[in-house]
């Protein structure tokens, strides 16, 4: 699971989720706990337990972030309650 953060509109990219494979609900295949795991480089803006900010390597515009939970989830439905809003 992944925000992609942009402020651009950007309806003609596909979104983050729509690109996961399903070889990525296995953790091990994760390119995004690639990422959280320093096993993938990546600049990080923000970074506690429940979540990390980082750029992405293929920005649309300056400032092009993606926020993901630092758990490794498929989609918002595996998001625990105590971590939503809706929670
Ligand atoms: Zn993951």
């Amino acid at each position: 699971m992944v925000l992609d953060i942009n402020l651009v509109n950007n309806s003609n990219r596909p979104s983050v989720d729509s690109l996961v494979r399903p070889a990525e609900k296995n953790p091990m295949d994760c390119i995004f706990c690639d990422i959280l795991t320093a096993k993938l480089e990546a600049t990080f803006v923000y970074r506690d337990d429940p979540v990390a900010a980082f750029m992405d390597i293929q920005p649309v515009n300056p400032g092009h972030m993606l926020v993901v939970p630092v758990q490794h989830l498929v989609g918002l439905a595996d998001l625990p309650s105590d971590r939503s809003a809706a929670g």
